[in-house]
């Protein structure tokens, strides 16, 4: 494939020669063509070990070897088509998973010391390579079931439902509670992570395939969960876990002292161009600011990120364990490092201080780690007498999220859940306590990936599928009885 591309005349004279237009067109020639060549050099170190460690570290059961080889082959589109066969967003868990804990992690290369092949880069080369060259095909639904599915959360776990059940034939509806689809694709990861583009034009191809999206339509306010179950066959809940956990401290309630999706949705709706009202008077933006970002996690992480890119003045982020024992992708603190993010490790915030309402520091209690805990992880402690003042205009608690109170909030306290909240599920039906309601993505796992939430929209699908059919079986049935 490299080679078939033809690179322009680079001569002495090429800046004469060459008008700003044609130096552009010259430029994404020289990047593909780069591109290309670094997805074939990194696709042909694969050694197709025979002993894919990778593929079974991948949620999706990726055919990994096999689309690395097409792939250095130069068969792109056979490639494409392989890797499309498992997963209804390639291209986004290309970009997004943390591969050192997944694929890429267990490489055999990687292994033996030699640095992982970068299957993630590839996976996304390869699907943006099938967009841009319009291999990506529309969705043709089957022949019409006759049947109607809801899906309540258009994140990647509904998303996934709605593209496999429309390609069935089932009639499709999406309810979102957000302006825009696509859950945390859209409104959670940051725009450098993911590109917003890269989301809605799978959303668009959903829209043109015939699903439809009912957005700003909450569940619990707008309907209740029975009412969606007049209205539809099947509902899939996906609407994953937003509660996010406190800190109690003293101050906490002090103005500047903000819950982290408030200011990454803020700073996501920026990027699409909304007038976002607590971002441009300042209260969500970390322009010249102080920040202070508290937990270790990857929502963390892409605080502290978006607040360098922001123009903060100091960013830190204070975790309450070790390098070691922070949850977030490593990979994550790495580049947070290289970006000027300042980590204070083993420390935890004992009070907000405030000047006229307004966060000013944060009085920071040192820890130490004492014995494992029941998880096998070291639990935090005190450091008695070691505590101090860090300066802040903001800061951003990121701690993490727990599934929201569904059973009060749809009306229906017939659906069960777990001791954490999440819906309780029988795993071989993904059915949920209510007859031919099923779950699906972070409500049943607690917050998790989005690779996880492809899966469990793959395996749900199937499942209501299977469902579906015998009820459809069952309604012939009783008619030609009566
Ligand atoms: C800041 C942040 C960064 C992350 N970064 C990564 C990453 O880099 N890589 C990775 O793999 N994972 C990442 N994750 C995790 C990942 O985003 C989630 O695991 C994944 O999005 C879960 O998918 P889901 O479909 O279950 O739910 P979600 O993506 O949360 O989507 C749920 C949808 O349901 C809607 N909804 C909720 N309640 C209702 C209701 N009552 N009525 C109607 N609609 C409703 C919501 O508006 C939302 O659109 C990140 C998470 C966060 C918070
Ligand atoms: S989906 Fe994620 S884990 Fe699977 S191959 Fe792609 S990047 Fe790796």
């Amino acid at each position: 494939m490299a080679g078939m591309l033809s690179f322009p005349d680079v001569g002495q004279d090429y800046p004469e020669k060459r008008s700003p237009e044609q130096r552009a067109e010259d430029f994404s020639e020289i990047s593909r063509a780069y591109a290309v060549a670094k997805a074939e050099e990194q696709s042909s170190r694969c050694s197709q070990c025979g002993v894919p460690y990778c593929s079974t570290h991948c949620p999706l059961h990726n055919h990994i070897p096999d689309w690395l080889r097409l792939t250095a082959e130069g068969r792109l589109r056979e490639a494409y088509e392989l890797s499309n066969a498992t997963s209804t967003m390639p291209e986004i868990c290309g970009r997004i998973c943390p591969q050192d804990r997944l694929c890429e992690g267990n490489c055999v290369i990687e292994f033996s010391g030699h640095g992982a092949v970068t299957i993630g880069s590839v996976e996304k080369f390869i699907t943006d390579t099938a967009w841009e060259e319009g291999w990506v095909e529309p969705i043709v639904p089957g022949p019409d079931k006759g049947q109607s599915i809801a899906v309540i959360g258009a994140g990647p776990a509904g998303l996934t439902v709605a593209d496999l059940m429309r390609t069935r034939g089932y009639d499709v509806h999406v309810y979102d509670r957000h302006d825009r689809p696509g859950g945390l694709l859209t409104y959670g990861i940051p725009g450098f992570k993911l590109e917003k583009h890269i989301v809605m034009r799978r959303i668009e191809r959903l829209e043109a395939g015939g699903v439809v999206f009912h957005t700003n339509f909450e569940v619990g306010r707008d309907a209740s969960l029975d009412d969606l179950r007049q209205r539809h066959d099947a509902i899939v809940v996906a609407t994953g876990v937003y509660k996010p956990r406190a800190i109690k401290a003293p101050g906490v309630g002090s103005g500047g002292v903000v819950e982290a999706l408030d200011y990454l949705i803020a700073s996501n709706r920026k990027g699409f161009g909304d007038a976002v009202p607590a971002f441009d008077d300042g209260s969500l933006d970390a322009n010249g600011k102080n920040v202070v970002v508290v937990g270790g996690g990857d929502t963390a992480m892409d605080c502290v990120r978006t607040a360098i890119r922001q123009g903060a003045s100091s960013v830190k982020c204070l975790y309450r364990r070790d390098r070691a024992n922070m949850p977030g992708s490593q990979r994550e603190v790495k580049n947070a490092e290289e970006e000027g993010v300042e980590f204070v490790w083993l420390s935890a915030p004992d009070a907000f201080h405030d000047t006229a309402g307004a966060v000013a520091g944060v009085q920071v209690a040192k820890m130490r780690l004492g014995d494992p805990d029941a998880s096998g992880r070291r639990a935090p402690e005190r450091d008695p007498g070691a505590e101090y003042r860090l300066d802040a205009d903001l800061v951003i608690k990121a701690l993490g999220f727990d599934p929201e109170e569904l059973p009060k909030m749809f009306d229906a306290p017939e659906l069960a859940v777990t001791r954490w909240g999440t819906l309780r599920v029988d795993h071989k039906t993904m059915m949920t306590s209510l007859d031919g309601v099923f779950a699906a993505g972070d409500i049943v796992r607690g917050a998790s990936l989005v690779v996880w939430a492809v899966r469990d929209g793959r395996d749900v699908s199937e499942r209501m599928h299977a469902w579906l059919k015998a009820k459809a079986v069952a309604r012939v049935e009783e008619k030609a009885a009566a």
